[in-house]
């Protein structure tokens, strides 16, 4: 097995723009970012730089080839990562993270992971015996419910013998095929629907966090390698004085806030290859996350924005997060 480039261990950061839809288009909202190349866009006179940019016309294929297709084999290799989307509500994170399931053309980074996890585990030596598991919660108001069983609505955060954090007692799914992931999703997606009355708004409140394992051991050495990866659909990064909210809804509000700034901050101090201090105490989300941000594990965020002039404060934003993370 060939190990990854320790220099591509790190932070890469995606910067993906959806085409314009039909409200914007209605309210006759401009197509305001510039392209230049393959890797940078310019909103208002500014310039941006990522690892690569993605056009509207982008197909999810080439989304998936260009900024996730490589962690298939890091996973398998042994390595910890992370991908992320992150973008205001209707960005087009759950599109590119999950997209259409049994779509060929439209799934999105998840499904096509999974697939290809198996597709190299499949071909490869048949003295390397995998266990692959999953798991599956979202974060809300800073509570962890796991998906993949509702009576468990408030797991608590651990950490192990070498101080690593994990969230305790959550569901661990063995899973020998990738239909079998497939319907471990289905089965949280539903389970997320039915305590909550409008999905789409929950959905925008709330952090989703799908864990795969995968162990392998060596029938003849005994070697083992154990690669875990977490796939996230971050809650919506709009700023709230834009609905004018107060009570509860002003309370997810500020735990939404506080997590996506302690997780700019921990993006961004790793991404500077600050050793000394990585706030990842400052929310659930960059707790659990530890171990598979920084060290010897890749992170992979993709920023996800409107090309509308309706929303160029909030694209203006996600673009500065995702520029602080370089
Ligand atoms: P978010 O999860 O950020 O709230 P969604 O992924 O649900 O946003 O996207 C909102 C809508 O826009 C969905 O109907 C989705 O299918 C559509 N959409 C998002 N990104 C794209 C894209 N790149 N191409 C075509 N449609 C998209
Ligand atoms: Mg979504």
């Amino acid at each position: 097995m060939a190990a990854p480039n320790p220099n591509e261990c790190g932070v890469q950061v995606f910067c993906r723009i959806r085409p314009l839809n039909k409200m914007e288009e209605a309210n006759q909202s401009q197509f305001i970012p510039k392209f230049q190349g393959d890797d940078t866009i310019s909103l208002a006179g500014k310039v941006y730089v990522f690892d690569k940019v993605f056009k509207p016309n982008t197909t999810q294929e080439q989304l998936y080839m260009g900024a996730a297709y490589h962690i298939v084999q890091d996973v398998l290799s042994g390595y910890n990562g992370t991908v992320f989307a992150y973008g205001q509500t209707s960005s087009g994170k759950t599109h590119t993270m999950e997209g259409v399931f049994g779509d060929p053309q439209l799934q999105g980074i998840i499904p096509r992971i999974v697939q290809d996890v198996f597709n190299h585990i499949f071909s490869m030596d048949e003295n390397l015996e995998f266990t692959l598991k999953v798991s599956y919660y979202e974060i809300y108001n800073e509570k962890i419910r796991d998906l993949l069983d509702v009576t468990k609505t408030n797991l608590s955060i651990h950490e192990d013998k070498n101080r690593v954090p994990y969230v305790k007692g959550a569901t661990e799914r063995f899973v020998s095929s990738p239909q079998e992931v497939m319907d471990a999703i289905e089965e949280g997606k539903n389970n997320r629907c039915v305590a909550v009355t409008n999905m789409n708004e929950h959905s925008s409140r709330s952090h989703s966090v799908f864990l795969i394992q995968v162990k392998q051991q060596h029938s003849i050495t005994q070697k083992q390698l154990v690669g875990k990866l977490y796939l996230v659909d971050l809650a919506g990064s709009e700023k709230v004085s834009k609905t004018g909210a107060e009570g509860a809804v002003l309370e997810e509000a500020k735990n939404i806030n506080k997590s996506l700034s302690a997780l700019g901050n921990v993006i961004s101090a790793l991404a500077e290859g600050t050793k000394s201090h990585v706030p990842y105490r400052d929310s659930k989300l960059t707790r659990i996350l530890q171990e598979s941000l920084g060290g010897n594990s890749r992170t992979t965020v993709v920023i996800c924005a409107s090309p509308a002039s309706y929303n160029e404060a909030e694209t203006k934003s996600t673009l500065l997060f995702g520029q602080r993370a370089k």
